[in-house]
């Protein structure tokens, strides 16, 4: 099975366990919280196993899979660095923002 079609498998089973809005609601559909950061998530594609762990762990669903990578919203990611901890392979640095 190609990393492809786990990355999918895991983030379409993930879903069905899932409620439709986690803990986020009434925060991002309501605010643009990437206004409240000021470290932001850069994600290595290079050292990323695709395990859709940073996509589940998210408070502010503001990761996303396109092309079977992670993806970070950086309109709603409110910098909490939950993401980085959790990445079981650390390729997820947490960068200052540029004032
Ligand atoms: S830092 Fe990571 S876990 Fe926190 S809001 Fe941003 S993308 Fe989500
Ligand atoms: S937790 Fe880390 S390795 Fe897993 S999909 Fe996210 S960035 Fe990639």
């Amino acid at each position: 099975m190609s990393k492809k079609k786990t990355l999918e498998k895991i983030v379409l089973a993930t879903e069905r366990d899932f409620p439709i809005m986690p803990m986020s609601l009434g925060t991002m559909h309501h605010n643009r919280t990437g206004a409240w950061r000021n470290i932001r998530p850069v994600i290595d594609k290079e050292k990323c196993i695709q395990c859709g762990i940073c996509w589940k762990f998210c408070p502010d669903v503001a990761i996303y899979v396109e092309n079977e990578y992670p993806v970070v919203d950086y309109v709603y990611c409110k910098g909490c660095g939950i993401c980085a901890e959790e990445c079981p392979v650390k390729c997820i640095a947490m960068v200052e923002e540029e004032k």
